[in-house]
């Protein structure tokens, strides 16, 4: 079976050119165009993230600024900088990197944020919009899978979608995307009785846990789309959360790594200027 390899590069290119010439209007219309991060303590996947986003923004023309606040602030204090940040007329999106020391309210932290300026749906708001089918803020990643879908035409009307995982940030908003498209939708996690046979159903498979090789060969339909989420931190190097095997018997998947988070950074500087 020929297999379609849905590689992020050519996505994220497509994104990128649109999203750089929004931002050059912006800033020739006098606009300020600027991305704040927000680090509390020093967890250091966060500051790898934030390394790649500061190097999008430039790349894009667009303004970036880090703010680092001590790992023993309060969750008060983080608060009053989100605020702070929420006034500040200079500044066009936030994001909080998570997680936060766990002595830090994360939903405080998130409802905190200026609905318009909350660039990965923390804001229970734009959670709530998602849910209603309205507003654009979906948080980045499972806008990524979407766009992916999208970029290579992969039929989706109808179609049985399977999302494993039911995070906030990725599992339950890539389920509701896919409910938009007119998917069928199921909903698998950790207390999933019969995962594996729902697997078997799915026409495309959205895998988010963050378990190396979770989705075998059995579990996989002939032919099914795999959209693989996962980043995991193996022997063998970074891989997905599904097991070469399983990606054989797919007509199209996402790599890890070249998937999925290639288009996830961008989606981040889209949502930066999506009010623009
Ligand atoms: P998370 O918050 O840890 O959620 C993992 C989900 O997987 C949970 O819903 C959990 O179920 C479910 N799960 C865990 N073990 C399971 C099992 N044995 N059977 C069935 N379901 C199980 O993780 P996340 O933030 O959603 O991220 C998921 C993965 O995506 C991670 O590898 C992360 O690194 C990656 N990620 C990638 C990008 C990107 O840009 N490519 C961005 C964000 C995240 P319960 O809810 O029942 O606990």
């Amino acid at each position: 079976m020929e297999q379609l390899i849905l590689s992020g590069r050519p996505v994220a290119d497509a994104y990128k050119e649109t999203i750089k010439k929004k931002i050059d209007a912006a800033k020739a219309a006098g606009k300020s165009v600027a991305l704040a991060i927000l680090t509390v303590g020093k967890d250091p996947a966060s500051f790898v993230y934030r390394g790649r986003l500061l190097k999008m923004a430039e790349s894009l023309g667009a303004e970036s600024r880090c703010v680092e606040l001590a790992e023993t602030s309060t969750t008060a204090e983080v608060v009053a900088e989100i605020q702070k940040l929420n006034h500040d007329d200079t500044i066009t999106g936030i994001l909080p990197m998570m997680p936060m020391p766990p002595h830090v309210d994360q939903k405080a932290v998130g409802s905190a944020l200026a609905p318009e300026k909350d660039m990965d749906c923390l804001n229970p708001a734009n959670g709530g919009a998602l849910l209603m089918g309205q507003g654009r803020r979906a948080a980045c990643t499972p806008r990524a899978c979407l766009a992916i879908l999208k970029f290579y035409n992969i039929p989706m009307e109808g179609k049985h979608a399977v999302v494993l995982g039911r995070s906030n940030v990725v599992g339950k908003p890539a389920a509701l995307l896919l409910l938009q498209e007119n998917c069928t939708v199921t909903i698998c996690h950790s207390r999933t009785k019969n995962l594996p046979e729902l697997l078997q159903q799915a026409d495309i498979i959205v895998a988010a846990v963050g378990k190396a090789g979770f989705v075998t060969e059995e579990m996989v339909k002939p032919g099914a789309v795999i959209v693989d989420v996962g980043i995991n931190v193996t022997d063998h190097g970074i891989t997905g959360d599904v097991a070469p095997e399983a990606l054989e018997k797919a007509s199209a998947y996402t790599p890890v790594p070249g998937g999925v988070g290639v288009v996830s950074n961008v989606m981040m500087m889209d949502a930066l200027t999506a009010g623009l």
